[in-house]
């Protein structure tokens, strides 16, 4: 196929206009891959000529628009090299991949499907492999290609051997939903959008993790990236883009496509986020439901502590001092970590936790936490003891609260945390906010409310940089 297209892409050069056979040729390409509908009957041979040459012109178009190239509706040796190079079998507006989307006009660069998955925690399964790699080659590649997405969003992934959200596959030919594969070269591989969950890998390419054939690992990124809800990009160095061509082992997503996952999955809050160009930092709070133990032996709801609350702390009881966050209507994610008692301690994923290494306890932020760790639970006597995390899961809800606590921890819903989350470590964010606290103890008038926020405003840039050196 690829050495047909050579020769078509030849005689369009030596005839210096599109010749017949490249017309034939871009035609049927454009018909396979929805810009244009086919109107002929099984018995006829394919004709440009018999196609309405404004039809064709608007295809060409349409194909030229979709994938970054210069507009002009002429079949040009650089449309024509675009098309006969190997590419994704997602089509432009596949009515069966994804009915409603081909409705709408695409505005966007990146572009994605009506649909995303509800949860941000998603498994998947590989089999059938394909023979050409080994199996740990494979799932290597793959993991590569869930990866470069759950770095740059909120998605956690999780391979199973179970029926899986996402289930990748090898197959040959037709393999029973109705999208045959071509053979060497052509089709790569396919992609159900959201909630379908099927990624199809040709397993008559030869899969490689180098240059010397198709690099399965950026191929899996992209088809990943579709059965994550996103569509062709048209920017040409975007994983999203239709055609394949080598980006070397080390590909990263690009610009287009952060773009893409991020809006669909809000973005990993440890990297730079580009729908509001900064880091999203400081949402870090506990749900409004967590439950606190006051020293009059009562348990509060966070939404109802008061300054002045005497609340469990890490160290016997700890006086209220202030709010850092307090916002009844903001709708926010929380990370819900689950411990063996079946305690669950809600907090933002930037949020420090408690939790047991080597015998100490360290503080680290939420959404770092896996099940290997331990959290640190206090009893409403006092005593310590460490749970394992069994369960982590990611919801919604209204109300973000943040106390700040003498000496800096609370205890909630029996489990330790830090007052802090917008500083790179629990110490250096205690050194930092020192100054409230004593403030705290000169003057009960002073306005503790609006000072906490000030000082979270201006000492948290500091706190930041004194944490690069902790
Ligand atoms: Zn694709
Ligand atoms: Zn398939």
């Amino acid at each position: 196929m690829k050495l047909a297209a050579t020769i078509l892409i030849c005689i369009v050069i030596s005839l210096d206009g599109a010749s017949i056979e490249s017309q034939l040729f871009a035609e049927k390409f454009l018909v396979r891959f929805n810009y244009m509908t086919d109107s002929r009957t099984n018995n006829q041979q394919p004709s440009a000529l018999k196609k309405s040459p404004s039809s064709m012109q608007t295809a060409i178009k349409d194909y030229q628009r979709d994938n970054g190239l210069v507009v002009t509706g002429d079949l040009s040796r650089e449309t024509l090299e675009l098309m006969s190079l190997p590419r994704c079998g997602n089509t432009r507006s596949d009515n069966i991949y994804d009915a409603i989307a081909s409705k709408r006009r695409r505005r966007r660069r990146y572009a994605f499907s009506s649909t995303k998955w509800n949860s941000d925690f998603l498994t998947y399964r590989v089999s059938p492999f394909t023979n050409d790699l080994s199996k740990s080659q494979v799932l290597s590649a793959i993991e590569k290609g869930f990866k470069i997405w759950s770095d740059h969003s909120m998605l956690k992934f999780k391979r199973v051997e179970y029926k899986a959200n996402l289930e990748l596959s090898f197959y040959k030919g037709s393999h029973q939903d109705g999208y045959a594969f071509d053979g060497k070269g052509g089709v790569l591989a396919h992609a159900f959008y959201p909630r379908t969950g099927l990624i199809h890998f040709d397993d008559d390419e030869l899969w490689s993790t180098s240059n010397n054939d198709i690099l399965l690992s950026q191929v899996a990124a992209h088809e990943i990236g579709h059965g994550l809800g996103l569509k062709h990009s048209s920017d040409k160095n975007a994983i999203m883009y239709a055609s394949y061509k080598y980006k070397g082992a080390n590909f990263n997503i690009e610009t287009d496509d952060r773009k893409g996952i991020e809006e669909l999955y809000g973005c990993n809050p440890t990297k730079k986020c580009y729908k509001e160009g900064k880091p999203k930092k400081g949402d870090s709070c506990f749900s409004p439901k967590g439950l606190v133990r006051t020293s009059k032996n009562e348990t509060k709801f966070m939404k109802d502590i008061d300054i002045g609350d005497l609340v469990q702390s890490e160290n016997g009881f700890s006086k209220v001092i202030g709010w850092l966050h307090r916002d009844e209507e903001k709708l926010e994610k929380f990370f819900v970590l689950k411990n063996e008692l079946g305690l669950n301690l809600k907090v933002t994923g930037e949020h420090l936790i408690a939790i047991e290494k080597d015998g100490q306890i360290q503080y680290q932020r939420a959404y770092e936490t896996t099940k290997r760790d331990f959290l640190i639970n206090i009893d409403e006597f006092g005593r310590k003891s460490r749970q394992k995390i069994t369960e982590i899961d990611v919801i919604e809800e209204k109300g973000i609260y943040a106390p700040l606590t003498d000496d800096g921890t609370i205890v909630v819903d029996s489990n330790l945390a830090s007052c802090y989350a917008v500083v790179n470590s629990h110490q250096i964010g205690h050194l930092v906010f020192t100054p409230l606290r004593w403030m705290s103890n000169w003057t009960s008038a002073f306005p503790l409310e609006h000072s906490a926020e000030l000082i979270t405003k201006y000492l948290g840039p500091v706190a930041e940089f004194l944490g690069m050196f902790s």
